[in-house]
């Protein structure tokens, strides 16, 4: 199947034709391919995620890799890292291997697993890394998600294990013994509530700790979903130093405050917790600005009986996928620049780069995140810019229903997605 995109805005380039073909992005006649009238579209390189829970094997009631494969090519995204907190734990050979093979007979997302850095996510030896790194799913990056690797020992030693492959250790930075029994952000509308406080120091003291940690090593760290205004300015410090960090943000950060939880609805339990609008202003300043290299999505599938209950009981996480783009439209648009009609004041380029080139980078996934140019891999996706839609959680492609934007109504949207030169999503919905 080949298909012409017609007068569609490339970056870089102005309005253009685009054919696709083979699998590339082709230059020459048309001949009978299927043709998309684009006016009007924005075509980007796939979106790739750093931080997707797809919950296979294990919680499939809640999340598949076929279905969490679906919602991402909604979302426009052509490649997702699977992070490793499944039952049994990707920490073996065996499952990320799995996962890796599930996500290719899916075929909507290149799917590419993340290892577990200590064995069962328990932070106590680590896990077989090298055999993992080996493996068919080629594993680059490792992350204990949803713990923290809190024992510096080891985590010196998982960084200097990965520092021969030039691996990646992503950090879920939170000091266990300041978040013990925490609910939400510690602050104001927590002591209003009654509620168990998450400090930002929680967050903060780990990412200090591992940038000099890192920098001792020589070895890479990631990050994942900064959420404080300090952890800002303890990363932009080991930039300065040239430490070898990239750190992420997660669009529920960049757009929703602890005020949320004032509702008791859980949905909008999340971990790290909603933050303060300073710290969701800090976060959109260093996004725009590079200290956060990437916008990743944490997307969390859980199931009804595990989100529609008491708060306390609720386990935190939230859907992202599908919705990652427009909420990163609106988070960047509602200051400084403005999206205009039409998309008209969104800096493509940084969009792009934040949702695509660097975490297409950080993972080593180098057939996505590129160019689009005669030649390359026709990994692509078309947005409407000037669309305006209201999120409406019974027509999520997911298998759960935990999106914390049900009845906002958010700008932008994927129109059409090609993994390989194969459509994923044609007229706003799922191929297959
Ligand atoms: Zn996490």
């Amino acid at each position: 199947m080949s298909f012409l995109i017609k007068g569609v805005s490339v970056l870089g380039k102005g309005k253009a034709d685009l054919l696709i073909r083979d699998g590339v992005i082709a230059e020459g006649g048309a001949g009978n391919a299927q043709v998309i009238d684009a006016d009007g579209l924005v075509a980007l390189p796939g979106l790739v995620d750093l931080h997707t829970h797809l919950r296979e094997p294990g919680r499939e009631d809640a999340e598949t890799v076929e279905t969490g494969s679906r919602a991402a090519a909604l979302g426009g995204y052509t490649a997702v890292c699977a992070m490793a907190n499944t039952s049994p734990v990707a920490d073996t050979a065996g499952v990320v291997e799995q996962v890796y093979r599930l996500g290719r007979e899916a075929g909507l997302v290149d799917v590419q697993p993340i290892g577990a850095v200590t064995v069962g996510l328990a932070g106590e030896r680590l896990a077989e890394l090298g055999a993992m790194a080996t493996s068919a799913a080629q594993v680059r990056i490792f992350s204990d998600d949803g713990h923290c690797v809190a024992d510096p020992r080891l985590m010196r030693r998982a960084l200097e294990y990965v520092k021969a492959f030039d691996g990646v250790i992503a950090q879920h930075a939170e000091e266990p013994r300041l978040t013990e029994g925490a609910q939400m952000h510690e602050g104001e509308v927590a002591t209003r509530l009654g509620l168990t406080g998450w400090p930002a120091v929680a967050e903060e003291a780990i990412i200090a700790r591992d940038v000099l940690l890192a920098e001792h090593v020589g070895s890479r760290l990631h990050v994942c979903h900064v959420s404080t205004a300090g952890s800002v300015e303890v990363l932009r410090h080991a930039k300065a130093r040239g430490v070898k960090v990239t750190a992420e943000v997660t669009p529920h950060h960049l757009l929703l405050t602890d005020e949320r939880a004032t509702s008791y609805d859980p949905v909008f339990k999340v971990n790290p917790p909603l933050r303060t609008a300073a710290d969701v202003e800090a976060l959109r300043a260093a996004l725009r600005e590079g200290v956060i290299d990437i916008v990743a999505t944490d997307h969390a599938p859980h199931a009804v009986e595990d989100k529609e209950c008491e708060w306390g009981y609720a386990r935190p996480g939230m859907l992202g996928l599908e919705t990652a783009l427009s909420v990163v439209l609106d988070a960047l648009g509602s200051s400084a620049g403005g999206a205009g009609a039409g998309g008209a004041g969104v800096d493509w380029d940084l969009i792009a780069e934040r949702m695509s080139r660097a975490p297409a980078r950080i993972a080593g996934l180098t057939e996505h995140g590129r160019d689009i140019a005669p030649g390359a891999p026709a990994n692509l996706t078309l947005v409407d810019p000037a669309a305006r839609r209201r999120i409406d959680p019974g027509e999520s492609a997911s298998r759960s229903r935990n999106t914390p934007y049900a009845g906002m109504t958010l700008p932008g949207r994927v129109m059409a997605t090609f993994l390989r030169g194969e459509a994923t999503v044609l007229d706003g919905k799922a191929v297959k």
